[in-house]
């Protein structure tokens, strides 16, 4: 009986996973995705960040609702377009996994208000997570969401946005690793 589940479950799950064409991250960067974001909804929770947020017009109890609700997706393998992904990487008509082909590409998120697609394990990391949760949440590109947090306005460098959340509290510094 036993045996039959396991069976059963291996035949039917990729087929329902891949019928919405998002596909689920590896169970170790899930993990590593529920890590990081348990440690996130702490971070943001301290004081420093609390004002930071609050400076820049940001509800900081709708911030940590919608991080709360994120779903993380892998990018190279989502086989939906972009348009259905509700998501920008190049073209709309191209597959989310079509945009990761770019270099530079760490992840993405969704005007869905939920789901984040990563590319690889060492980008999902706190301040990436609360990144893509304020596109969630916002639901604006980069260059609007730098002018909003007070940063310059590029878009060939959207990490100022990932650094911003660091150097204000709001997810450990990368620095603070090495240590
Ligand atoms: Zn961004």
């Amino acid at each position: 009986m036993v045996r039959h589940f396991f069976l059963f479950a291996l035949v039917v799950c990729p087929s329902v996973v891949f019928a919405t064409g998002r596909a689920p991250l590896n169970p170790r960067d899930q993990e590593r995705y529920q890590r990081a974001k348990s440690k996130a909804l702490k971070e943001i929770r301290q004081d420093r960040c609390q004002r930071f947020l609050a400076a820049h017009g940001i509800d900081p109890g709708l911030f940590f609702e919608t991080l709360k609700n994120q779903q993380a997706y892998d990018g190279p393998h989502s086989t939906l377009t972009q348009e259905e992904a509700e998501t920008t990487i190049n073209a709309p008509y191209l597959t989310v996994a079509r945009g990761f082909q770019r270099r530079h590409i760490n992840a993405c998120a969704s005007y869905n208000g939920t789901d984040v697609y990563f590319a690889k394990g060492h980008h999902i990391r706190e301040a990436v997570i609360e990144h893509e949760a304020l596109h969630n949440m916002l639901k604006i590109g980069d260059e609007e969401l730098q002018l909003r947090l007070g940063l310059k306005s590029q878009v060939e460098y959207t990490g100022n946005v990932t650094e911003t959340l660091e150097n204000h509290g709001c997810a450990p510094h990368p620095l603070s690793r090495i240590f």
